[in-house]
């Protein structure tokens, strides 16, 4: 088994990043700027949008970040939006998720420039990736298809299964892995919640990837000798051992799964790390557009 290390890769993308920084401020250009939208206070929307504010602050972008409060109007909400897509000293900009019941999330992504979408969430870009075309493409499943170049994992003619189908994981998943490209080329199925004789489905693959916000739900009668697992999973799970009283596991039971899969991604240290760097990977590609790159 080899550990599919999402931290080192995540660096090495980074280091990359900002090399690239330097050299376009070398030339007089401003760096890439990436502004983010937050509404309320959800916890774990705070941590996740301190960590990638920290992230551009260590490789020299600049960011922006507009903190609302929990009852903006959704009209005042698009309004911010537009100023962002007017703004021509911002290269791109996300607007975190899950917003208040109160604010429909279609509504907000659509108006979102797709030139700015670093998210990849807009129906163009979407749709773009879909068919192949110059897009961005959202920040986990781009991250672990870098991950899966990095490690030079084969692709072409595997069965790759894709656990979950949501729009911001699985979904741009199974499009990516069935691009005629590398990475890609696979045989692809997406199972689900409806999806029956799951474990036998699970088993037929040479290539797993489990997005479904189940700690441990993959265990090891479901994957296959020799099988590449990824594990996108992110769910805390009572711990009284820890200081904080819990701890991260993902959708993949990590020991007994670890011992049959020729690669897997650890949690946390995996997926996680990916989504972050590519997010600051698309803010880059905004940028080089900007300068006509
Ligand atoms: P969603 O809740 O949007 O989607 C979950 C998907 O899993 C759905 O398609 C659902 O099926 C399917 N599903 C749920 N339960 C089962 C089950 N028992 N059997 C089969 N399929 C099931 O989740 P996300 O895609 O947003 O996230 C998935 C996980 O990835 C979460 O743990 C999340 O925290 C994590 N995550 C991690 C990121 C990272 O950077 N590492 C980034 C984003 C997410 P159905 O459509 O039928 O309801």
């Amino acid at each position: 088994m080899k550990l599919l290390d999402g931290k080192a890769i995540s660096k090495e993308l980074r280091e990359e990043l900002a090399a690239e920084v330097k050299e376009m401020v070398g030339k007089g250009e401003r760096p890439p700027h990436l502004a983010i939208v937050l509404v309320g206070n959800n916890p774990a929307s705070e941590t996740y949008v301190n960590a990638k504010v920290k992230a551009c602050k260590n490789i020299g972008y600049e960011t922006s970040l507009m903190h609302f409060p929990a009852d903006i109007s959704q009209e005042l909400l698009l309004s911010a939006i537009d100023e962002l897509n007017e703004n021509e000293d911002i290269d791109g900009f996300i607007v975190q998720l899950p917003l208040p019941a109160h604010i429909e999330d279609r509504t907000v992504i659509e108006r979102v420039l797709p030139g700015k979408d670093v998210d990849g969430f807009h129906p163009i870009n979407v749709g773009r990736m879909s068919l192949g075309l110059d897009s961005f493409v959202s920040a986990t499943p781009g991250g672990i298809v870098e991950m899966i170049k990095r490690y030079g994992i084969e692709t072409e003619g595997k069965h790759c299964v894709v656990l979950g189908r949501s729009n911001i994981v699985g979904g741009p998943m199974s499009i990516l892995m069935r691009r005629n490209t590398y990475p890609g080329n696979c045989t692809v199925t997406i199972a689900h919640s409806r999806t029956q004789n799951l474990a036998e489905v699970c088993r037929s693959a040479d290539i797993l990837v489990a997005a479904i916000g189940k700690p441990e739900f993959v265990t090891a009668d479901m994957v296959k000798e020799g099988a590449v697992v990824i594990d996108v999973g992110i769910n805390r799970i009572d711990d009284a051992s820890r200081e904080r009283g819990y701890r991260l596991v993902g959708d993949v039971a990590f020991d007994p799964v670890a011992e049959k899969s020729s690669y897997i991604t650890p949690v946390p240290g995996g997926v996680g790390p990916m989504t972050i760097a590519y997010l600051l990977n698309n803010t880059m590609i905004a940028a080089r557009k900007r300068i006509g790159q």
